[in-house]
């Protein structure tokens, strides 16, 4: 699995973690959600905004089969979106959000 570090925090990140910020003006950062999410509520006025992590969860199918989901949390400006995805073979598989950011 592909690692970005993030210009935020310095953190090495899975790929499929980091987000594009930033604007045409000011150019883009790569950040982490946490550093995305706390760009974002900074950007927003928000100076309470706690960063919430949800651990990632196992769950066996019928078949006895793991399978691992992850989910990520987002600040939009008008609250925080969370999105589930399932980890297979180190990469988001299946949902809507296996390639970016999908709204909910
Ligand atoms: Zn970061």
């Amino acid at each position: 699995m592909g690692k970005t570090k993030c210009e935020g925090c310095g953190r090495q990140t899975p790929s499929f973690e980091i987000v594009e910020y930033g604007s045409m003006e000011n150019g883009y950062k790569q950040l982490c959600r946490r550093c995305f999410n706390s760009e974002a509520a900074a950007a927003a006025g928000l100076k309470d905004f706690e960063h919430v992590e949800f651990d990632p969860i196992r769950l066996k199918d019928s078949g006895g089969k793991v399978h691992e989901f992850h989910f990520r949390t987002f600040l939009f400006g008008t609250g925080v979106a969370l999105d589930a995805f399932e980890l297979r073979k180190g990469a988001p598989a299946g949902g809507s959000g296996a390639n970016g950011v999908s709204r909910t």
